[in-house]
């Protein structure tokens, strides 16, 4: 069975052995600093590939009672979950924070709720979910014919380091209630929420070793798939999805990839301009613009372009960014030191290609380790600007203008990436019925 360790180990490097966030140290392990301060949260043993294989064969050696257990029954235990999500919500927000940089609220509102939410559902309504299913044979009035639901076995869940805790959790959930054994390979950046999600699954009465958790790099995701699990479901980026794609393809067993956006909001000249500002703001910056559905660029009619600019400045200045161990903090810190440097990358190059920044612009790397990007508004941005096509994922808002609706769509359009796309309008035919609410790319 795979070991992994939620508590620091006894040794802490001092700051020349201090290795990067994320590496492999010589003592074997995966080292979590806060990206607020850069103090040490904890250490993980990396999993070697017989441990992620047997990680999977002990998954599968439980899932065979669990499987046996009615839905109720499982519905009842993931329900204890729900409720120790809910008792310990402070000290998961903690490590959430520690582990990942985002605020307290962020924590709270973005991430534990939604997760004890998502349970409370899945707890109660997996028994109608997954009911048989009645397929009339028109041809054949006297026969019967059903679609019946069965555990696929053992789900390797790859996640990664944006949402630790609710991204996983979601998925480990709905595989538990179908009656499936899970080993989780989460991000080599956030290993320690991974670890206190199964701790919290068996204090509920997960059975002990059916959700098991790997730790290590990309190879242990790779491991992982190879190592006899009957499905995989993979959150994270276009360029680790298609590798995970064709992985799952030599096995032969299904995949379902959650992946990458560069998600456009188009405000049309009737939108409620001071809501529109507020949730854009705040789809563009929360978790420091580090989410797949981030609004990361906005379109606006050129009439309404310098009220709402100016009102998202406005907004953008008065965000507190800071240490986010605090209430008092809106922007948290950003994640890994790689995620800076695409960011600064876009930044660099929209400066040198004529964009404004009418507010932040500055990028802080403390030698601590501590890391923040300010949230950033920018005009006179164009789709010759990385920016304005590549997935960002940091607090950048590029604003441009457009004439006519077609021109939206066709700029919204402008990107490999399709995920999700916002439409701000009072009128909600237009912005349902017309192609602006077709999200485009893959
Ligand atoms: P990555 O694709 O870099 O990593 C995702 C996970 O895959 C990590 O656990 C990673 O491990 C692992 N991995 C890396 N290489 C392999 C491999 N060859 N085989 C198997 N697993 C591998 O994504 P990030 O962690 O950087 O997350 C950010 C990305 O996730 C963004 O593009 C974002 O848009 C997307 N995302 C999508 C969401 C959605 O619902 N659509 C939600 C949230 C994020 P390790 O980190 O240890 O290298």
């Amino acid at each position: 069975m795979a070991e992994s360790l939620s508590e620091p180990l006894p040794r802490r490097p001092s700051d020349t052995q201090r290795p990067l966030q994320g590496s492999v140290t010589s003592h074997g392990t995966l080292a979590v600093y806060e990206p607020g301060s850069g103090r040490l949260v904890g250490e993980v043993r990396v999993s070697t590939p017989a441990q992620v294989r047997e990680a999977t064969a002990a998954a599968r050696a439980a899932q065979k009672g669990w499987a046996a257990k009615s839905i109720k029954e499982r519905g009842r235990v993931l329900s204890r979950f729900e409720q120790l999500v809910l008792d310990r919500a402070d000290g998961i927000a903690d490590l959430l924070v520690r582990e990942n940089g985002k605020t307290r609220n962020e924590a709270l509102f973005m991430e534990v709720l939604p997760v004890a939410d998502l349970t409370y559902w899945f707890a109660r309504k997996a028994e109608r979910l997954l009911r048989d299913e009645r397929i009339p044979l028109h041809m054949f009035p006297h026969k019967k014919s059903y679609l019946r639901f069965y555990p696929r076995g053992v789900i390797g869940i790859i996640s990664p380091w944006n949402y630790p805790l609710s991204i996983p959790a979601g998925d480990v959930v709905m595989a538990l209630m179908a009656g499936n054994g899970v080993v989780l390979k989460p991000s080599e950046f956030t290993p320690l929420v991974a670890e206190r999600l199964r701790a919290l699954l068996e204090e509920a009465g997960v059975p002990r070793g059916l959700v098991q958790v790997v730790h290590g790099k990309g190879d242990v995701g790779a491991e992982l798939i190879k190592s006899g699990v009957n499905m995989v479901v993979f959150t994270g980026s276009v360029a680790t999805g298609r590798k995970v794609n064709v992985a799952a393809a030599e096995q032969m067993i299904p995949c379902v990839l959650e992946l990458g956006g560069k998600d456009p909001a188009i405000v049309l000249p009737d939108a409620d301009l001071d809501a529109t500002a507020l949730k854009v703001a705040w789809g563009a910056f929360a978790n420091s613009g580090q989410t797949c559905a981030s609004v990361e660029r906005v379109y606006v009619h050129e009439s309404i372009a310098p009220q709402l600019t100016e009102k998202l400045v406005k907004i953008a200045q008065g965000l507190r960014q800071g240490e986010p161990n605090s209430y008092d903090v809106d922007v948290g810190a950003m994640t890994t030191q790689m995620q800076v440097d695409i960011v600064k990358r876009h930044l660099d190059d929209a400066r040198a290609k004529g964009a404004k920044v009418l507010a932040g612009g500055e990028v802080k790397v403390y030698p601590d380790g501590g890391r923040f990007v300010q949230p950033t508004v920018l005009t006179n941005v164009t789709h010759e600007m990385a920016l304005m096509r590549d997935e960002t994922f940091g607090p950048l808002l590029p604003i441009m203008t457009f004439r006519t609706d077609e021109e939206a769509v066709r700029l919204a359009n402008d990107s490999p990436y399709g995920l999700s796309a916002y439409v701000f309008t009072r009128d909600k035919a237009k912005a349902t019925g017309s192609p602006t609410s077709s999200s485009p790319g893959r």
